[in-house]
């Protein structure tokens, strides 16, 4: 019942079908050393240059749990509300594939380390409080490379290469409940959960949750059911999806498959799929109804994991500030609706406005900037904010020199092009091109003068009363200063030159 199909057009699918989605989120620990072994946990090595008989699995080697690793993954679970076990083992979970050395992973089964936790977010003004299930510890696998075939698997290669650098890293894996009643908002949640998870994550600093580099990947499941169905439906797991915009799409295009397959008649295979960046389509994986026994069970070589309360409680007062509380914090100091706090939080400007105003800036101002002419230059050049060649505190510079006079709107403009292409800092380019505003009455009084002697009917209707008529004058000598002058003391200089001055 599947590939023949035309998908339903979203609307359609979910007016029909009730969604339920689950998330399953593994995170690379940014640990010093692998999870049973010395070896170092980096990036960057040379293929199999960071591996010994433990993380090889070569016989009567013997591993020893990373404290650190287990320290990360209570101040995840505590972070998430969870209740941390205060006994677990690890499982051996035994199945084979060439880039796993032992031929069994060790991992946790039925005894996690942390369970029954939360992660509350908000998408379109509406909150949504996502059950974390469980936060487990792992070890990774290696790597395979395909060589030789169209598609990068192994189907068609002509040989295969595996790098087990990564064998061990120690990998905390963190599953949602299932997480029905979102209705047509089922892949915004879904992506605005791993967007909430991956920031809790790095406030915690435990990971550097890159997904593009995979120390961040999500396996998707999505379900569907006629609405009032007595239980849900069969799900499908997509796997390694890489990025937010993938969560988003790939949940999307689940529903819209599976939604065809329901309205044919047909039912959906429980199975994994993969998710295509190109297409933005799932295509079949392997079947879960042939799905191999894992045969877990509890690993011999290691000892318990036993966190005594007083461990928990210290590592509890190591928690920092939690995104969502930083979020509401700094809505109340910067005096925001939810609308601008939402606006900064889409814009990815939240972090950058927040390092403004420690800089000096006023909450308003660095808003104003970082939303209004960077927004405008980071959408032309099709990068993203963070990515812009200005800091926060050259941001905060300009908005000094606005606050001081030294500037205004128009000149700080022009210094932040200059500081854009590279020509230095912001008082670098206002002294080099001669930026500042000009207020000193001498230069002043001479352009005046200039513009009084070029517009004599206008110094008359002046002289006369209509002071009014002092604009024209006033943009006679911006022009002749290239918008340098100071606008409201040229004003001032002009009525007392026709004598209406007080
Ligand atoms: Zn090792």
């Amino acid at each position: 019942m599947t590939g023949v199909l035309t998908a339903v057009p979203y609307d359609e699918a979910i007016a029909r079908y009730e969604p339920v989605i689950g998330l399953e989120t593994h995170v690379e620990l940014g640990t010093v050393t692998k999870m049973f072994c010395g070896c170092p946990a980096g990036f960057g090595a040379e293929p199999n240059a960071t591996v010994c008989p433990v993380c090889l699995g070569l016989p009567g080697s013997m591993p020893v749990a990373n404290r650190a690793a287990i320290e990360s993954t209570i101040r995840i679970g505590l972070a998430l509300n969870c209740s941390i076990a205060s006994w677990c083992r690890f499982a051996r979970k035994n199945y084979f594939y060439p880039d796993m050395p032992k031929d069994y992973q060790i991992s946790q089964y039925d005894e996690p380390l942390c369970t029954d936790g939360r992660l509350d977010i908000t998408v379109d003004g509406a909150d949504f409080r996502i059950g974390i299930e469980r936060v487990h510890l792992e070890e990774d696998t290696g790597k395979s490379l395909h060589v030789g075939g169209a598609t990068g698997r192994i189907h068609g290669a002509e040989y295969s290469l595996v790098d087990y650098n990564r064998a061990g890293i120690p990998l905390v894996e963190v599953v949602t409940k299932p997480v029905p009643g979102t209705g047509a908002l089922a892949p915004v949640v879904a992506r605005a959960y791993v967007t909430e998870l991956r920031e809790l994550l790095r406030a915690l600093g435990v990971s550097d949750v890159r997904m593009e580099e995979g120390s961040l990947r999500c396996d998707v499941n999505t379900s569907l059911a006629p609405p009032g169905a007595a239980q849900w439906g069969t799900r499908t797991e997509t796997k390694n999806v890489n990025s937010l915009r993938s969560v988003e799409r790939a949940v999307r295009s689940e529903i819209e498959r599976q939604a065809a397959v329901l309205d044919a008649g047909g039912r959906v295979v429980q199975e994994t799929r993969h998710f295509h960046e190109e297409s933005g389509l799932t295509t079949s994986g392997r079947s879960k109804e042939e799905a191999q026994d894992y045969r877990y069970f509890p690993e011999p070589d290691l000892v318990p994991i036993a966190p005594s309360a007083e461990w928990v409680e210290q590592l509890r007062a190591t928690l920092p500030e939690l995104p969502s509380g930083r979020r509401a914090r700094l809505q109340a100091e910067w005096e925001l609706s939810d609308l601008d706090m939402t606006a900064l939080g889409n814009a990815g400007a939240l972090d950058l406005v927040a390092e403004t105003v420690a800089a000096g800036a006023a909450p308003a101002d660095a808003r104003k900037w970082w939303l209004g002419e960077l927004s405008r230059h980071a959408n032309d050049s099709g990068t993203e904010l963070s990515a812009l060649p200005v800091t926060p505190a050259q941001v905060a510079r300009i908005a000094a020199l606005v606050g001081s006079g030294d500037l205004n709107d128009r000149l700080a403009r022009q210094v932040l092009d200059g500081v854009l292409a590279g020509r230095g800092s912001p008082d670098e380019i206002v002294a080099a091109r001669g930026l500042a505003v000009v207020s000193d009455d001498a230069t002043l009084l001479a352009a005046v003068d200039a513009a009084i002697a070029a517009n004599p009917d206008v110094a008359a209707r002046i002289r006369a009363g209509k002071t009014a008529a002092a604009g024209a004058l006033v943009g006679a000598v911006m022009k002749a200063t290239r918008g340098q002058a100071d606008a409201a003391r040229v004003r001032e200089l002009i009525l007392e030159r026709l004598g209406q001055a007080g």
